[in-house]
């Protein structure tokens, strides 16, 4: 029973094992809504939502909302909502959360250090048992490009900078961060890719960026940089990528996305020696940070009607 509070159905994907907890998370956070599983609701109910919360559902599923207005999704990467949902034109909002950036950018920074500090190489030395030191490269000669300078790309950039790198960044507007260096546009790509010791990739997958790093994009990093991937799989074209690194052009890469995910049990990835497998863990989302941002969004769209800034479906992020 809502009583007089209005219906916010949840709509995921079938079994969804977080289901509940999102729920009570979100519930808790605006307890003036009725947070409901989508499917507890009969005709009539579905026909009073105006808004969903949204974590991977079905097309078919929000079809059901007569009455729709919008979506907020619990995640920041929304390109299989823009694919599925795209040309209805219904508004997308993504989450936004700065303890997400925050948790991206330790990730980076984690990661950088590891690639910085030369992990991988000593890591294969103890399997080998071989004690040998090897020259530090200084983080102040060291440089990290971002790829992408949104809500991560910018986060993690001023992480970088903390830590002493040299940082530049890319972005499909021009941008200015103070401290780093930044390039925008084709030409600007591999103006900076010529420059990179780590490659970090935080772009949104779209048309644009699907294949975006590539066997052109790979050789034009200087040999031996390292490549982190914390976006999505698509963006990196995994034959390019193998190929870098059984050459050894490419030193090493960390990966935390696949084009497909889980990563399937015979991916050459697994036991490549120069890479590092993560699954899909560099910044889960807060349920409890990410709950009261999404019910501060639909507080501030129920006083006043004035809907948060929503995905440009054109531009598919
Ligand atoms: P965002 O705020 O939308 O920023 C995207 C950045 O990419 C912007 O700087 C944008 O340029 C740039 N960009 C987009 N298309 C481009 C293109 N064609 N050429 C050059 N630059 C382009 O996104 P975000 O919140 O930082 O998140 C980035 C992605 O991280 C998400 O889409 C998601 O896939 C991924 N993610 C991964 C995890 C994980 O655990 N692995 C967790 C959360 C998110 P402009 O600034 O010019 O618009």
């Amino acid at each position: 029973m809502s009583g007089q509070r209005p219906l916010l159905p949840f709509v995921c994907a079938p079994g969804y094992p977080q289901a509940a907890a999102w729920m009570a998370a979100l519930q808790e956070a605006m307890p003036e809504e009725c947070v409901v599983a989508l499917d507890t609701l009969n005709a009539d109910q579905r026909a009073a939502c105006e808004v969903a919360i949204v974590a991977n559902p079905q097309p078919a599923d929000l079809r059901t909302l007569p009455h729709l207005q919008w979506v907020h999704s619990v995640w920041a990467g929304v390109e299989r909502l823009v694919a599925d949902l795209g040309g209805s034109g219904l508004p997308i909002v993504r989450l936004v959360d700065p303890q997400l950036a925050d948790t991206m950018a330790e990730a980076v920074l984690a990661w950088t250090l590891y690639l910085h500090r030369g992990m991988p190489r000593y890591a294969r030395q103890q399997a080998a048992r071989q004690w040998l030191a090897h020259d530090g490269v200084r983080a102040q000669d060291r440089t990290v490009s971002l790829l992408g300078l949104g809500a991560l790309g910018e986060a993690s950039a001023r992480r970088l900078l903390s830590a002493g790198f040299q940082v530049r960044g890319w972005s499909r507007t021009p941008k200015s961060i103070a401290g780093v260096q930044c390039h925008a546009g084709d030409a600007g790509l591999h103006a900076m890719l010529a420059h990179t010791d780590i490659l970090v990739c935080l772009l949104p997958l779209t048309p644009q960026t699907r294949g975006i790093v590539d066997a052109r994009a790979l050789a034009a990093l200087p040999a031996g940089a390292s490549l982190i991937n914390f976006a999505r799989g698509p963006i990196v074209d995994e034959t390019a990528l193998r190929t870098a690194l059984d050459s050894a052009r490419l030193d090493h890469a960390v990966l935390d996305v696949f084009e497909q995910e889980p990563l399937p049990e015979a991916a050459w990835q697994w036991t490549h020696p120069a890479v590092t497998v993560l699954p899909h863990i560099s910044a889960p989302t807060d349920r409890t940070s990410a709950s009261a941002i999404v019910a501060a969004n639909i507080r501030r769209w129920r006083a006043t009607g004035q809907l948060p800034q929503a995905v440009d479906l054109a531009r598919g992020y």
